[in-house]
This record gives structure tokens, C-alpha cells and sequence, in this order.
């Protein structure tokens, strides 16, 4: 029965893998890090970990940008992504040649709000965003129960946002002079206030500009996705004082223009993951489940 066979988990991340074996219930059995180096050397060490495990699939949540559209000739590789030596290598295929093995792939947040769906805090919903504030800001969006991709998978990460004065000059993003991943990600706050986020806790005027952004964040993605829950994930989010700035600001730049029960509830609207930060590789094993099924 499938539902009986061992399958494989890999969170491909930009620092680190995360590599787990488990089953299709959730239930991880073991897992191993393995630092994210050269292209060559990352997979070899990846590979061999799976090799001996018995895995009857392996679902894979990867950085991006990346091709996740099956009929796309790029298919299961990292596109124009900063990391250089990681353009255009061939992850999946990588992979999956050497495992033999019926392989998902999908986005890292893509997988991550598949996690949540299944196993976390928006189980039941068809319609969900999850977010990454980390390093980066990246969002997974499931549409009507299916994860978006589109012409390549949604980067509303780097969405436009507004500044103030005082902002000026202030966003890190190499491409975009005012856009969110640039002005509130972990790198963004700590290039702004001189120390990293984790030691900035007390300073409120911190959190009062990082939970603008996202407000103004959520508040577009609710315009544009109408998502039924947005689940707010990633290493910043460990300020958990975020939450309830966040919903006031969401709500505040809504300026009352939609009017639905979810938006009545905020603090179910807008929350932390369900899966303890287990979210990625949950989301991957669901994804081998699929590619069994
Ligand atoms: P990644 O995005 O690389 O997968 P994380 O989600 O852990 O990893 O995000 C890392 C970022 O989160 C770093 O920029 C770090 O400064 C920030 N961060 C980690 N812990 C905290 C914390 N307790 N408070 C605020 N920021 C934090
Ligand atoms: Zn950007």
C-alpha cells in the first residue's frame, strides 16, 4: 500500500539542504543538513544520503527563481538566480537520474504552503498564501487547491511597496529600488539598524516599520489572491510582536474596501505556521506522496 512506503523529503535551500525520510502521514523518521556549497559537490552529498534509505519517491522544494512547469524544456532548474554558480544547473534531473525514483518538484515556499494545507494551520482551505520572511521574502499561493505557477511561480516577494522619506536609498535588492524583500527581510533590517533583526527585538520602532511593510503586503496579496488564510513563516517571524502589527496594518491600508468573515477573525487570518517550522519538508513529502500516486 502506499501509503505504507518510505518516502524522501529535500528542502533546497539556498544555505542548507534539508534532507528526511518518512511517510505519507507526516511522521518524519530521520533527517540531516547538509550545507548548501557548489552545485556538484551539494547533490553528491544529497544523493548519497538518500541512496541507501529505500525511498519509493522524494519531493523536492527548492530556491528559486526555478523552472516548475513539467512541459517546460527547463524543468527542474534554477533559473537567474544570485547564487551564480547555481544558474541553470540541473537539480532535479541531477537527482532524480541518479535516485531512480519518481520525484515532485515545486518552489520551497510553494511546498512549504502545501505543508500547512496538509499538515499545518490551513488545513481544509483550497485558497492559501504562505510567506518566508528570512533571508529573502518569498510566497507559496495555492489557488482554488492547485499551487500557482503560471509563466514560472509567483515572486511577490519582490511586489513594490511603498516608502517613506526616510526609506530613501534604504532597499538591498540588487533589482528593485523600493520592493518588499528589500526593505524587510532579516538582511534588510539588520543593513538598516546596524545589527541583525534577532538583536533589535526590544527597539519598537523596528517593528513598527518591518509590520508596515507587510501590511502593506498582505493587504495587496488579499486584493490580488483573495486568499482564504496567509500564514506569515520564516526567521523574522520569530518576533512574534510582528503578528498583531501586521494585522492592524493589513487592515488599516484594506481602508475597510473588503468586508468578509476570515477578515473579521485576523488572528486565525493572519498566523504562524502550523507546523513548527516543519512546513518544507511536510510540503515535500506530500509532494512525493503525489508523485507515487
Ligand atoms: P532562510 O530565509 O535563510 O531560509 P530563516 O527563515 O531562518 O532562513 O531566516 C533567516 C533570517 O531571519 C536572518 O536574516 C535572521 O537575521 C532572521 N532572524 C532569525 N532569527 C530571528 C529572530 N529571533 N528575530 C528576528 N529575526 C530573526
Ligand atoms: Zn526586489
Amino acid at each position: 500500500m502506499a501509503e505504507q512506503q518510505l518516502i524522501g523529503a529535500l528542502e533546497a535551500g539556498g544555505t542548507k539542504m534539508v534532507c528526511a525520510t518518512g511517510y505519507a502521514d507526516g511522521t518524519v523518521l530521520e533527517r540531516e543538513q547538509i550545507a548548501t556549497t557548489t552545485p556538484q559537490e551539494t547533490v553528491e552529498a544529497v544523493n548519497a544520503w538518500f541512496a541507501d534509505k529505500d525511498i519509493a519517491a522524494l519531493g523536492i522544494g527548492a530556491f528559486g527563481p526555478t523552472a516548475v512547469n513539467p512541459a517546460s524544456s527547463q524543468y527542474g532548474k534554477i533559473l537567474e538566480t544570485p547564487k551564480t554558480a547555481w544558474r541553470y544547473f540541473d537539480l532535479l534531473g541531477t537527482i532524480q537520474n541518479e535516485l531512480n525514483i519518481p520525484c515532485g518538484y515545486d518552489t520551497d515556499v510553494n511546498v512549504a504552503c502545501l505543508g500547512e494545507v496538509t499538515f499545518g494551520c490551513a488545513q481544509g482551505l483550497t485558497d492559501v498564501i504562505y510567506l518566508t520572511i528570512g533571508t529573502g521574502v518569498g510566497a507559496g499561493v495555492m489557488c482554488a487547491g492547485r499551487l500557482l505557477h503560471g509563466m514560472l511561480h509567483p515572486e511577490a516577494g519582490h511586489m513594490l511597496v511603498r516608502t517613506r522619506p526616510t526609506e530613501e536609498g534604504r532597499c538591498v535588492c540588487p533589482s528593485h529600488a523600493s520592493c518588499l524583500e528589500g526593505l524587510a527581510s532579516g538582511p534588510a533590517i539588520a543593513a538598516r539598524w546596524g545589527k541583525p533583526a534577532a538583536e533589535l527585538a526590544d527597539n519598537d520602532e523596528v517593528w513598527a516599520l518591518e509590520g508596515d511593510y507587510l501590511g502593506q503586503m498582505c493587504a495587496n496579496l488579499v486584493l490580488m489572491y483573495s486568499p482564504r488564510r496567509i500564514v506569515l513563516g520564516g526567521g523574522v517571524m520569530h518576533q512574534e510582536q510582528l503578528y498583531g502589527i501586521v494585522r492592524k496594518k493589513t487592515l488599516e491600508y484594506l481602508g475597510g474596501y473588503i468586508q468578509t468573515a476570515e477578515l473579521k477573525d485576523m488572528e486565525s487570518y493572519i498566523c504562524a505556521p502550523g507546523c513548527g517550522g516543519d512546513q518544507g519538508i511536510l510540503g515535500a513529502a506530500e509532494l512525493a506522496r503525489r508523485a507515487l500516486a
